[in-house]
């Protein structure tokens, strides 16, 4: 690759100042917006320079490309549903970690001899690049309930080792040899893709936030190392600072999680609980629950998913200024994975004009429930699974849970006996102290509206 004109370079420079920037913006709800605006104007600006500065070929159809990719990418980024954001993250990793691998490709198949550690780098890249790209489609096609959630098979393990040694073994032939070797990097494309598929597979339930972001992280990864090999700064800055965002948000989310890395990929997260609850679960009107809250010291609410795809924030902020004048002291309890991205909760519930002092995280509350009158759940289901604490064959079993089961009450807003995203029963429907309040979470608490009102 030739290389870009001294202005192109300082407009590279001053792209990965905006990505720099916006990024850091983007970590407050307040500036966030601005910081995506940012970090997008430095994507033109990189797109701009590198087109006027670079000899580039094949001009139409990159263009082509490029129009198509940015009217569905404009036309999913508006329509997109706010629940839905995981599997369009997902996406756009994989997109990120396939274009990398494409670029490894063509450079593999380049004529002109390249110096060993381009050519190693393109490897590495193009390797990480693949296995983000078919694992993150996976992940996706899982997020977007058409694949089952979890699969495994027997030998898996040994399976994936011997794909991932495989496409390891052909990336170092690639490495060693003089000219391009068109059936072997095909090979080599292959096996990474096959991995990144296996390795996919078996994860689900209580894991898949630390898989995406653990994809996004590779993703910055190889677009760094391919940015390296065509001597692009922008890329490898840019690359490099998405790799170590994710790098430092898959920690967070797996310490959030109580999963090491390396248990979250090569653990057995196929099976799941095959104990299903005895039981029945116990009923409560909105007339009787109203009543209970409304004379209750203390209330903690604890939303989940099912608020979301309610958009019952604005009604659920309405019912706790009804029970704050009635002098109940109102909290709201935050899991870290609640909900399906991370932060999806307290987006939503910032939207509703909740104040941030009234939001708590798990760690900071968790010890208030024994001590708490009512604790009200809409639309919550894994996060306060007790089975997390006990059941040792649950696929969430060592997750932290808001401790709900503890309070001195639980009343549920749920619409039927839907599991949760993990897919397996939930010990704290069937409890002594829980009441389930059936419906969907809007429609419910325009009843405890109602029936607050009435009181
Ligand atoms: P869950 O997905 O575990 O449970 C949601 C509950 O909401 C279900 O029990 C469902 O029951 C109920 N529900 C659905 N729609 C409605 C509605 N309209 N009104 C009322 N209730 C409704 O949610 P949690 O927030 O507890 O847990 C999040 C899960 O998602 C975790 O397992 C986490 O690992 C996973 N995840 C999280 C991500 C993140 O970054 N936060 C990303 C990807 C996955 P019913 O059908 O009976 O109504």
């Amino acid at each position: 690759m030739s290389a870009s004109p001294i202005w192109a370079e300082l407009i590279y420079f001053a792209t990965a100042v905006l990505f720099i920037v916006g990024l850091k913006q983007m970590s407050s709800p307040v500036t966030a917006r601005r910081g995506v605006l940012w970090a997008g104007a430095g994507m033109v600006a990189a797109v701009l320079a590198t087109f006027i500065g670079m000899p580039l070929t094949n001009l139409v159809l990159m263009l082509t490309a490029m129009a198509l990719g940015a009217a569905v990418a404009w036309y999913t980024g508006r329509h997109v549903a706010m629940t839905a954001m995981p599997q369009m993250v997902a996406l756009y990793n994989g997109m990120g970690g396939g274009s990398a691998a494409c670029i490894a490709a063509l450079e593999l198949l380049r004529p002109e001899a390249h110096g060993q550690l381009i050519t190693t780098l393109a490897v590495l890249g193009g390797l990480i690049g693949a296995v983000s790209f078919s694992g993150s489609l996976i992940a996706f096609a899982k997020l977007q309930g058409w694949l089952q959630r979890s699969f495994y098979f027997p030998g898996q393990q040994f399976c994936n080792f011997l794909v991932l040694g495989a496409a390891v073994l052909t990336g170092l032939l690639l490495c060693l040899g003089e000219s391009p070797q068109p059936g072997l990097v095909a090979v080599f494309f292959l096996l990474s893709l096959g991995y990144g598929v296996l390795m996919t597979l078996p994860i689900g339930g209580a894991d898949m936030p630390v898989v995406i972001s653990l994809y996004n992280a590779y993703t910055g990864l190889a677009v760094g190392l391919e940015g390296f090999v065509l001597g692009n700064a922008a890329m490898l800055i840019a690359g490099t600072v998405v790799g170590a965002a994710g790098t430092l948000l898959t920690r967070l989310m797996a310490k959030a999680m109580n999963r090491s890395i390396t248990r979250v990929l090569f653990s057995r997260f196929g099976e799941t609980s095959s104990v299903s609850v005895e039981g029945e679960m116990k009923e409560i009107g909105a007339n009787d629950a109203s009543a209970v809250m409304a004379y209750a010291e203390s209330v903690i609410i604890v939303p989940g998913y099912g608020m979301a795809v309610a958009q019952a924030q604005h009604k659920l902020w309405e019912f706790s200024r009804l029970l704050q004048q009635h002098g109940v002291q109102v909290r709201f309890a935050i899991h870290p994975v609640a909900g399906r991205m991370p932060g999806h909760m307290n987006v939503l519930l910032t939207e509703a004009g909740v104040p941030y002092d009234l939001i708590e995280d798990l760690e900071d509350i968790n010890t208030d429930f024994p001590v708490t009158d009512v604790a009200l759940v809409i639309g919550a289901n894994d996060v306060v699974n007790p089975e997390a604490r006990s059941n040792r064959s649950s696929p969430i079993y060592g997750m932290p849970i808001l401790d709900v089961d503890r309070a001195r009450n639980c009343i549920i807003i749920k619409r039927g006996r839907g599991r949760g995203f993990s897919g397996v029963d939930n010990t704290l429907f069937y409890a002594e102290r829980s009441r389930l309040l059936f419906g969907d979470g809007q429609q419910a608490l325009a009843r405890l509206i109602q029936e607050m009102k009435n009181l």
